[in-house]
């Protein structure tokens, strides 16, 4: 059975609980090898070191802050708890714009503001980047590519192709969730970018199959299945890239 990663998604959200084991045993069937969870505040933070302490080497995080706060103590707290624990965490995020959120220029300003902080933040720490852009890929793709980030992930990316392909130039990842199945805005994503930047997310418990259903690690299947259909390869093929292609971002050597 091919390896697969979930690079993204949210397992300490409360729509996992008492059935987390559960859930996590169904992706290892599928042939899910591991699994990243992104945090997002405090008490995000602490669910989360809890559920990576409990399954270890199947289950690692990165540490961010939820992009709709835009509140400058907490992006202190979050820095500061991320260089003490610099070993316990593969990545930085997610982080990033929604301006989806932020409508107008105030408030987008300090929406960029912060995470100008993050990209250098996680320049300084030598960390990969996870990053969010709702209706402002854009912008994100610019500040990224004028601040020199290197090791970048754009989760979910909601944005033209153009500014996708000048990303994927400077060698920054995708991750495709399973709701490509019903976006045609990915699948032209998929369809346009090289394998060799693309992997595959859950955002689980969000960007299932179907709108609205609680979604899970397992459905990085549907992801792989529909790139494999894009770019008329194997799935075999695509879960053997994506899976180089998320090692050599996250876990430089091995894990
Ligand atoms: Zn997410």
């Amino acid at each position: 059975m091919p390896e697969l990663i979930d690079v993204h998604c949210h397992i300490d959200d409360d729509a996992f609980g008492s059935d987390l084991d559960k859930v996590l045993e169904n992706a290892k069937k599928v042939g899910v090898s591991c699994i990243v969870t992104s945090a997002l505040d405090e008490k995000s933070i602490k669910k989360t070191e809890a559920i990576v302490e409990k399954y270890k080497g199947f289950v690692y995080c990165t540490v961010g802050l939820d992009y709709s706060l835009l509140d400058e103590e907490k992006v202190s707290w979050v820095m500061d708890y991320i260089t003490k624990n610099k070993e316990r965490i593969i990545g930085i995020g997610e982080v990033g714009l929604d301006f989806f959120i932020f409508r107008n220029d105030a408030l987008q300003e300090r929406n960029k503001a912060i995470f100008r902080k993050w990209i250098e933040f996680a320049k300084e720490m030598r960390m990969p980047i996870v990053v969010h852009s709702r209706s402002a890929g854009k912008y994100a793709i610019n500040m990224l590519i004028e601040a020199g980030a290197e090791q970048v992930l754009m989760h979910a990316f909601d944005g033209s192709v153009g500014y996708a392909i000048e990303g994927a130039k400077r060698g920054f990842y995708f991750s495709i969730p399973p709701s490509i199945v019903r976006s045609e805005q990915k699948q032209k994503l998929v369809r346009h970018l090289p394998l060799e930047n693309l992997m595959l997310e859950s955002d689980s418990p969000v960007l299932g199959p179907e709108k609205g259903m609680r979604n899970t690690p397992s459905n990085v299947v549907i992801s792989a299945g529909k790139i494999a259909e894009i770019k008329k390869v194997s799935y075999d093929e695509v879960c053997q890239i994506t899976t180089k292609n998320a090692r050599t971002l996250f876990f430089k050597n091995s894990y």
